[in-house]
């Protein structure tokens, strides 16, 4: 047995797809199979405007952009999460500040943000780990309190919800990502959703070279020029194609990655039960998408072992993140609102089991048999 932590999914359809993409003879950037991405992005979300992206990353920048961050403006994220969180604000010469994270969700901590909030704090980056929702009345409530931008980084919560509303539409700003490690992918792809109907039209400029080409091509203006900063975010059309084939599968994709995570979690109650780990919390008002299963071993030790021990049975397990603030990047450009005690602690505990669609139900006992006798035999 040699079990992947991840295979990308393909449904077959991609080159079918693809090959209509060529024949299109609209190759570049919104041709028509990134039209479908934005109208069924759009759909899903409620959001004003999507655009395609190509990564999460890039949308993470575009929304940076958008939120006006200048050199030493603050914006509040959580340290436990992807470099790109932090690199978007960095990049405009900002400080990410970091506070704790919940121990059940891994989310930023929302009863600490308040305290990180300073003169030049200019937004929060809610982070929604494993597509579970952060506690987003609260964040938002806080937000307008302080006239702050919410920029969701909801890389890995497509179609998931937070009290019925989907995931990416709640803050001014989402920021999506189709990573091959993600639900629905293009290998590299991303997406910015704009809620805030304001800051839609900046949104194309600066996803267009700074130029106002989207307002000329709908014949807004009949000049087209530079008129702000902007770079080349546009995905080309083929990259869509590939995209939309994911996008007509995503409920069934997403249906056999709930089943894995919903028979990984129900095996582990026993475990969970005798104390020896403990499963993912779902708060009741979330909608999750199945992205990831993890399991908090006692301690660093323990995980490490359990990695290996599982990589001799052939199943290759991970653990994430290393915390940003203890990064030469993170102590270089951040700032540590007090200490983070959780988020050290749980990134030492912390390791994911494989979840992809493509994974068959003998993988999954296979996997489950070979997690129950290493923590089993850890036990004695
Ligand atoms: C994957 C991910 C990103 C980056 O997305 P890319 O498409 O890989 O650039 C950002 N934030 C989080 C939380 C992610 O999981």
């Amino acid at each position: 047995m040699k079990i992947p932590f991840n295979m990308p999914f393909v449904t077959g359809k991609e080159i079918r797809y693809i090959e209509e993409a060529i024949k299109n003879a609209h190759l570049s950037g919104d041709g028509p199979f990134s039209k479908k991405c934005h109208a069924w992005l759009e759909k899903k979300t409620g959001a004003k405007k999507a655009l395609l992206t190509h990564s999460g990353t890039a949308a993470l920048e575009m929304a940076a952009i958008l939120a006006d961050i200048k050199p030493g403006d603050e914006v509040i994220m959580p340290s436990y999460t992807f470099v790109s969180t932090a690199n978007a604000v960095v990049l405009r010469g900002g400080v990410p500040v970091f506070v704790d994270i919940r121990s059940d969700t891994m989310n930023i901590d929302e009863t600490k943000i308040e305290e990180a909030i300073t003169e030049k704090t200019k937004a929060i980056i809610p982070v929604h780990y494993g597509g579970v929702s952060c506690e987003m009345d609260t964040i938002m409530n806080i937000a307008s309190r302080h006239n702050l931008t919410v920029i969701e980084d909801a890389a890995q919560a497509v179609m998931c919800e937070y009290k019925g509303k989907p995931l990416g539409s709640i803050g001014h700003l989402g920021c999506i990502s189709f990573h091959e490690t993600k639900n629905i992918h293009s290998g590299e792809g991303g997406a910015l959703l704009v809620n805030d109907e304001n800051l839609a039209g900046r949104a194309e400029i600066i996803r267009e070279k700074g130029t106002n080409r989207s307002a000329f091509i709908k014949g807004e203006v009949d000049k087209y020029t530079w008129v702000d900063i902007g770079s080349s975010f546009l995905p080309g059309d083929m990259t869509a194609a590939f995209l939309y084939v994911q996008m007509e599968s995503a409920q069934d994709i997403i249906n056999r990655r709930l089943e894995i995570w919903n028979s990984y979690h129900d095996a582990f109650l026993e475990l969970e039960r005798a104390g020896k780990i403990r499963r993912p919390i779902i708060p009741p008002e979330c909608r999750h998408n199945g992205h990831l299963y993890y399991l908090l071993l006692e301690n660093q030790e323990k995980r490490d072992a359990f990695i290996s021990c599982l990589k001799k049975k052939g199943v290759h397990s991970v653990f994430h993140y290393i915390p940003l603030h203890n990064s030469p990047a993170g102590k270089k450009y951040c700032r540590t609102e007090g200490a983070l005690p959780l988020t050290e602690e749980i990134s030492g505990r912390l390791v994911r089991l494989p979840v992809w669609a493509g994974m068959d139900d003998d993988t999954i006992k296979y996997t489950i048999r070979a997690v129950e006798e290493i923590i089993s035999g850890h036990a004695e």
